[in-house]
């Protein structure tokens, strides 16, 4: 369940529209895994990935970094502020792992795999294999940034990834959902509908 936080719900700093319907959506599908993984965008104060850390920029801009482009986003997720905390209706107590991304000033962290240089890992892979977990479901925010490169990480990994689409919401941002489906079409990720998984018996 991917950064289901105030801030990238409405209302919050980097608000993705209808963010906050998932949440139901998510606390019912985690009642069908035993294995249920929170991640938790949680930057700290003055991050790179921050259009504030650069003077002159604006959110939305593309800057150079030496890991390759990065998007500059509104000030978001800044640990232990309101905003980086879970979205107060989300209840899925039996998670096993919540796995904080970006916490190096200097890279930022769509994915729960690898930072955005895509060689740093969280450490995720070796929770999940040690745990005899072959298949990733996927669903939370943004499904056109972090959704989108767990799911691609994770093909990468060697996991079967199924993302879980209108547990979902978009940005949109410079075609970002565009890139996503034919990205996801390209690597075969497989995506369904809620309503699918009580019959999908997931492990
Ligand atoms: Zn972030």
């Amino acid at each position: 369940m991917v950064d289901v936080q105030n801030d990238f719900c409405p209302g919050g700093a980097l608000a993705v529209p209808h963010g906050d319907e998932t949440v139901p959506l998510v606390n019912r599908l985690s009642e069908n895994f035993r294995n249920v993984v929170l991640t938790q965008d949680w930057h700290p104060a003055g991050h790179l990935s921050f259009a504030s850390a650069h003077a002159g920029r604006s959110p939305y801009d593309t800057i150079a970094m030496p890991y390759g482009p990065q998007l500059l986003w509104p000030d978001h997720c800044v640990q232990n502020t309101a905003g980086a905390a879970f979205h107060s209706g989300l209840q899925i107590p039996h998670a096993g792992l919540i796995l904080r991304k970006g916490l190096d000033r200097t890279i930022d962290s769509y994915s729960a795999f690898y930072e955005n240089d895509r060689t740093t890992a969280t450490g995720l892979t070796g929770y999940l294999r040690e745990r005899g977990i072959t298949r990733v479901f996927l669903a939370g925010l943004a499904l056109d940034f972090c959704v989108r490169y767990s799911a691609e990480d994770a093909v990468r990994e060697g996991f079967a990834v199924v993302v879980i689409e209108d547990a979902c919401r978009g940005i949109d941002v410079q075609g970002s959902i565009a890139a996503t489906r034919s990205s996801f079409a390209a690597l075969r990720v497989a995506c369904i509908a809620a309503a699918a998984i009580s019959v999908t018996r997931a492990a």
